[in-house]
């Protein structure tokens, strides 16, 4: 891929001096107490120490960033944060893990990191503390190009947006290959509150998640405004 081309993009070394210029240029910044320029390299290649006295702990250009404590190369970090933030449409795990030849697990972990990243605000707080209400929806949309009309399940082929919904509270909404339980279950841990009340619909899946997810209360009721409650009542 020519777009790759670029050092950076191409080793782990290259990519760590791009990040590096880029994040502190002729200015090194201890990011665990602030100061400039007091820190030397260490035997390690591209982790410093600082020389404050109080401080004197390593970091390297990932320390507090997305990138901090994962494995995952930095050239792959690049070539992922290059194929997201260029891609209109957003870009599934799935394609991600096809197209920078890493393993699915890689690809979404870096997918979800990158995306909470991109996202405005940063990390944020979970949803449904305090014993808050939290509804979980999908919606399907658009076939995956290339593949057939039918499948197995609803979501078969198709693009799916997971929805988390706090009530009377903000909504987060994430991209996923397929409603699987798991796919659904890390993005339900990474993003409630131990104490939410998690509202869903019938799905069996659902079912799974509300019992695995441990959050207090294993909801599978229908959602209210649904016609499969109006028929009951
Ligand atoms: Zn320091």
């Amino acid at each position: 891929m020519s777009q790759f081309n670029a050092p950076h993009f191409q080793s782990h070394e290259a990519a760590r001096e791009y990040l590096e210029g880029l994040r502190w240029g002729a200015e090194r910044v201890c990011p665990h107490c602030g100061t400039v320029n007091e820190s030397f390299l260490t035997k390690k290649p591209g982790v410093y120490r600082c020389r404050v006295k109080e401080c004197r702990k390593d970091f390297s250009v990932t320390t507090k960033s997305v990138m901090e404590s994962s494995h995952i190369k930095l050239h792959v970090w690049l070539q992922a944060f290059f194929l997201m933030a260029s891609s209109k449409k957003g870009i599934s795990s799935h394609q991600l893990h096809r197209a920078l030849g890493i393993t699915y697990k890689s690809a979404w972990f870096l997918t979800h990191r990158i995306r909470e990243a991109m996202r405005a605000g940063g990390l944020l707080p979970p949803m449904g503390g305090g014993g808050k209400a939290v509804e979980v929806d999908e919606t399907f949309y658009v076939r995956l190009e290339g593949t057939p009309k039918k499948g197995r399940y609803a979501w078969a082929n198709k693009n799916v947006v997971l929805t988390l919904v706090e009530r009377g509270g903000g909504a987060r909404s994430f991209h996923i290959d397929g409603a699987r339980a798991g796919e659904i279950l890390p993005i339900i841990r990474a993003n409630l509150s131990r104490e939410a009340k998690l509202m869903t619909d019938e799905m069996y899946s659902y079912k799974y998640i509300a019992e695995k997810a441990s959050t207090t209360t294993r909801s599978t009721t229908p959602r209210t405004n649904t016609s499969a409650m109006k028929a009951k009542t």
